[in-house]
């Protein structure tokens, strides 16, 4: 049983109160909260060393990608940010490591405007999990259950910067340094794309975070809305470094390594004039990559014809 049949087997059960507007099964829950003028946005993430980040990652560049996995969750949802809780698991107190990690996680929780609330500090193995609230008007919130036939599919920014700077750090793929470090950067610290989710309100119809690979991510919006979608691999947006590299790595680190917290969404014909609207606000752009069907699953192709990925996405418990 893979991560989310677990969940969908032993978890996931209807909702008994009416104030919860989405459960189980979204980038965040919703809830209502009776009289207020905006909806809670919750979501948690958890990272472990070892798994998530070697042993040995810098204390900064930890406390900034735990805080950085939650705070894309809310982008996804066009949450504005308000508040997160901080549980820590830690080997031993070591005040360098910790003041590096505190620094790393204000940088990012100031960046966007999150306060630290409370949280829990234990003895173990060590291991973060932070929970991220943030509001929305109430019916406004990007879901995974918005896409119809005919929608088109977007990514934000560019695809498999995370997976090259991982294949380049454990030296499975050489490139020039100044190639290098661009994508050591977003490996290490993703940028949550939080402005550009809040810009897509009204305009996408389905929006979630790659954090898993764009076919696994994608592949939870097809799901949830009940249709299917045609990619065109020429039209992913990949970086020099990363055409640089195609030869020895093919397509599949953009399409299903994950880790680059860019935002999926996608788009009603009609809106496509409003989504150019807000996209000169936004450096990293917004690059149309295919389109929703009728049906189910997603059927990529390239020049040639059709592109069978090596597998589908990052997945625990997949064996
Ligand atoms: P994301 O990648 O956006 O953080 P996940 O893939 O981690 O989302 O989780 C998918 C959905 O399942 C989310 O709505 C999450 O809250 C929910 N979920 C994950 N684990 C559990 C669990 N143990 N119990 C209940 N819900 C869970
Ligand atoms: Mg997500």
């Amino acid at each position: 049983m893979d991560e989310f049949g677990l969940i969908e087997h032993y978890f996931k059960r209807p909702p008994r109160q009416t104030e919860v507007v989405l459960g189980v099964g979204d980038d965040a829950a919703l809830l209502a909260v009776q009289g207020a003028a905006r909806q809670l946005a919750v979501t948690t993430d958890t990272l472990i060393e070892g798994v998530h980040f070697a042993s040995g990652a810098a204390g900064c560049d930890v406390g900034y990608k735990a805080l950085a996995v939650n705070v894309s969750d809310l982008a996804a949802m066009g949450a504005r940010p308000l508040a997160f809780l901080l549980n820590l698991s830690l080997p031993k107190a070591d005040a360098a490591w910790l003041a590096d990690f505190r620094d790393g996680l204000f940088a990012l929780a100031d960046a966007v405007g999150l306060d630290l609330i409370g949280g829990d500090t234990v003895r173990g193995p060590l291991a973060i999990t932070i929970t991220a609230l943030g509001t929305v008007a109430p019916g406004e919130a990007l879901t995974r259950r918005g896409a119809r036939a005919g929608d088109r599919i977007y990514v934000s920014g560019l695809l498999g910067e995370a997976a090259l700077g991982f294949l380049a750090r454990s030296g499975r793929v050489s490139l020039p340094p100044s190639m290098q470090a661009p994508l050591f950067a977003r490996l290490d610290r993703p940028l949550p794309r939080i402005a550009e989710g809040q810009a897509l309100l009204g305009i996408a119809s389905a929006a979630i975070d790659i954090s898993d690979g764009l076919l696994a991510d994608l592949g939870h919006i097809l799901q949830a809305s009940g249709v299917g979608a045609t990619l065109d691999l020429r039209r992913l947006p990949v970086s020099d470094a990363y055409v640089a590299a195609l030869a020895t790595v093919g397509y599949d680190p953009a399409l299903v390594f994950g880790d680059d917290y860019e935002l999926c969404f996608t788009v009603p014909p009609e809106r496509v004039p409003a989504l150019a609207g807000i996209a000169t606000r936004f450096a990293c752009g917004f690059h149309d990559i295919g389109g929703i069907v009728a049906g189910a699953g997603c059927v990529v192709r390239d020049g040639e014809g059709l592109y069978v990925p090596a597998r589908a996405g990052y997945n625990h418990f997949h064996d």
